[in-house]
């Protein structure tokens, strides 16, 4: 598969032909960074780790020229940096034991210009070739910028996709902000209980982003737990972990919906679920 990058890389971790690496995807998600994968989707992760029926593929769509660096990664220049990043997201790959690894070695600029079609058209691409049952994606109510930028292409890409190629399900996921404010009806609720010792290593080889002093490893964890602890007051914990996840897959189905109005939707939600409960007991 050529990519609109040179420097795009691809990597299988068990050594298949590529596009038999990637026509065996099942799910797959679509992220900006590297480690954001590790951090949104491991219910992907966790839901193919070990099948012969299902696979996981992670799409890494910057090439992290921009990232914080600090101890022995001071000095690196950012050539050098996306070096160090590229080979982490390969040995979580490898860990995680993904169908296949792609990083599309866009810089985050490319990514939030609307009018570059390349993110788009390398999504297509890939989208069509995985078809995959289950797409992760950042969500839109997330604060970083290059996250919905991303997150724009993807669904982009998946609106013009010929209906045989749709997925079933389109998630929004949880990275630069949480999804627990979404009312309760509306969560997606996604358990990933399954292998924390494989979930915690897979945040945790991130080396040059968790040295920096931000134990990302440690508040991921912590994130599964609070949700999976705070989801409902009155059952009992069936799970140790959740993620949230918003669900995008409306956005698909009928094209004609706005990404804006349809993620205000659930502000106005919340709003009205705040305002209600007020009003009965004041
Ligand atoms: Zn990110």
């Amino acid at each position: 598969m050529k990519f609109h990058n040179p420097q795009a890389d691809v990597f299988v971790p068990d050594d298949a032909e590529p596009d038999a690496a990637l026509a065996r995807t099942t799910h797959i998600c679509v992220a900006a960074h590297q480690d954001d994968i590790e951090i949104m989707a491991y219910h992907g992760i966790a839901e193919c780790f070990g099948r012969a029926d299902r696979w996981f593929t992670g799409v890494v769509v910057t090439n992290g020229a921009g990232s914080p660096r600090s101890g022995i990664y001071g000095q690196y220049t950012d050539e050098e940096m996306q070096k160090v990043r590229l080979r982490e997201q390969r040995k979580a790959a490898y860990v995680g034991e993904y169908a296949c690894q792609i990083q599309l070695g866009y810089s985050s600029s490319a990514v939030k210009d609307a009018h570059n079609a390349g993110v788009c058209a390398d999504l297509t691409a890939i989208f069509r070739a995985a078809k995959p049952q289950v797409v992760y994606l950042h969500n839109f109510a997330d604060k970083h910028d290059t996250h919905v930028g991303v997150a724009l292409r993807a669904i982009q890409a998946l609106r013009g996709l010929r209906d045989e190629f749709r997925p079933e399900k389109v998630y929004g996921c949880e990275v630069w902000r949480d999804l627990d404010w979404l009312p309760d009806d509306k969560k997606v609720a996604l358990p990933v209980s399954a292998r924390s010792n494989i979930a915690m290593s897979l945040v945790g080889l991130f080396d040059s982003q968790v040295a920096g002093g931000k134990r990302y490893d440690l508040a991921t964890e912590g994130r599964r737990l609070a949700h999976a602890t705070y989801y409902a007051s009155h059952a009992t914990d069936t799970e140790t972990a959740l993620n949230y996840a918003m669900d995008l897959t409306p956005l698909i189905d009928d094209p004609s919906i706005a990404v804006a109005g349809y993620t205000l939707g659930f502000i106005d939600q919340l709003r009205k679920d705040v305002e209600q409960r007020i009003a009965k007991l004041a």
